[in-house]
């Protein structure tokens, strides 16, 4: 029988190891090979190939993500974006109807208000924060929900309780992107959510070396999304497999590091006579805290804020400081800065954003694993010149 594993740090390190170890490798080798001898499977799905993500990589991280997320199954795949189209393709078809939050990932928010009208699918987005609201969105070809474990950039956190009532009551099937969370602090199958999808490219990872993304849920979802992703074709290759698995070691060592640097920077940020605004869960001023204190172990290593001035300003801190880079993308152990209107979002217009409380001045921070003094002095010095 697998062994099994109590705890998340002790989960991270050793769960989804094959047994026995092969050929005793401590950590577990590359397999770079598109196609295995035929064993006697039945079943295409089961043939050994790359892009049916099961290759022994795809096999250890699926278990290992299962046990993480206190899950049943899991299935990675090349991107978060290959993970959520898979995922909602298996869900829903023409004639079908979407229930999404409406401050989602820009990619996803895209995917469901472009690409998703050209197929037949339907949608209809709505403020996670309204139960009473959904109730009137819905209609009789309503299948799915979909919400975001804390919003990006603005760091909301929605009714998620509330959600996973509704769908059960509503036969829905449940959806919630845990990128900005992390498994290690939350987990959504606990909070009864059907399916979690992941950037793995993110805290997962945790070195901005690859993309990836992973579904977890019952066996039954992640069998059915498992043959609608063979034939889209979004596997996972297997050196990027590998990084995953290797990068997942740290993860509770990172995001707990995260979280506290992240309120620390908070905090100081908040404090500042050039910051006007800051987003960030830990923060008692925060209208999600009371709601992420309930549902989170930690408030993730995410922060959005806005200084006084225009966008030219924001955008002169943001090169003033020395410790993080201006890129796009998250969740890994180097700092980063950027302006989400140009980066994260720019695919919603400028009115959208407005909507939604995205100013063009509004700066992201994702908190690497630096020390969180000398990145306190780099902001201080940067808001300095600045003022
Ligand atoms: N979900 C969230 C919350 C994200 O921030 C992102 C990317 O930034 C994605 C999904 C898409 O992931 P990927 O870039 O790995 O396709």
């Amino acid at each position: 029988m697998a062994k099994t594993y109590r705890r998340i740090d002790t989960q991270l390190v050793h769960a989804g190891t094959p047994e026995p170890r092969i050929l005793g490798a401590v950590a577990l080798p590359i397999f770079q090979s598109a196609n295995f001898e035929y064993a006697g499977e039945s079943g295409y799905d089961a043939i050994r190939y790359i892009r049916l993500n099961n290759t022994p990589n795809h096999l250890a991280l699926h278990r290992l993500l299962a046990a993480i997320e206190h899950a049943p199954a899991a299935l990675v795949a090349t991107s978060g974006m290959a993970a959520i189209s898979s995922t909602l393709l298996s869900v829903l078809g023409a004639g079908d109807h979407l229930l999404a939050q409406n401050c989602l990932y820009g990619g996803t928010f895209e995917l469901i208000a472009s690409d998703f009208p050209r197929l037949g699918i339907e949608h209809t987005f709505i403020d996670g924060d309204d139960p009473l609201s959904w109730q009137a969105a819905i209609r009789p070809n309503t299948r799915a929900i979909y919400v975001e474990a804390m919003t990006n950039p603005l760091l909301e956190v929605a009714d998620l309780r509330a959600v996973v009532r509704f769908a059960r009551d509503c036969g829905l099937i449940s959806i919630i992107d845990g990128t900005f969370a992390s498994p290690v602090n939350f987990h959504p199958i606990d909070v009864g959510f059907d399916l979690v999808v992941h950037s793995a490219t993110k805290y997962l990872n945790g070195h901005s070396d690859i993309v990836g993304g992973a579904v977890i849920g019952s066996t039954e979802l992640i069998e059915r999304i498992t043959h609608r992703m063979n034939h889209l074709g979004g596997s996972m290759d297997p050196h990027a497999a590998f990084l995953l698995y290797r990068g997942l070691k740290t993860l509770a060592l990172r995001v707990r590091q995260q979280n506290q640097s992240a309120l620390t920077i908070a905090k100081f940020l908040s404090n500042h006579g050039a910051v006007t605004r800051v987003n960030y869960p830990g923060l008692e001023t925060h209208p999600g805290h009371a709601r992420a204190r309930e549902l989170f172990e930690g408030f993730g290593g995410m922060l959005s804020f806005e200084l006084e001035g225009d966008t030219e300003r924001a955008e002169r801190f943001m090169y003033g400081t020395r410790i993080p880079i201006v890129a796009a993308s998250l969740g890994g152990v180097e700092t980063l800065l950027t302006r989400p209107a140009t980066t994260s979002h720019a695919g919603m217009s400028a009115e959208q954003r407005r909507q939604l409380g995205i100013s063009d001045r509004l700066i992201r921070l994702s908190v690497g694993v630096e020390a969180t003094d000398e990145l306190i002095d780099d902001f201080a010095q940067a808001l300095g010149s600045y003022q």
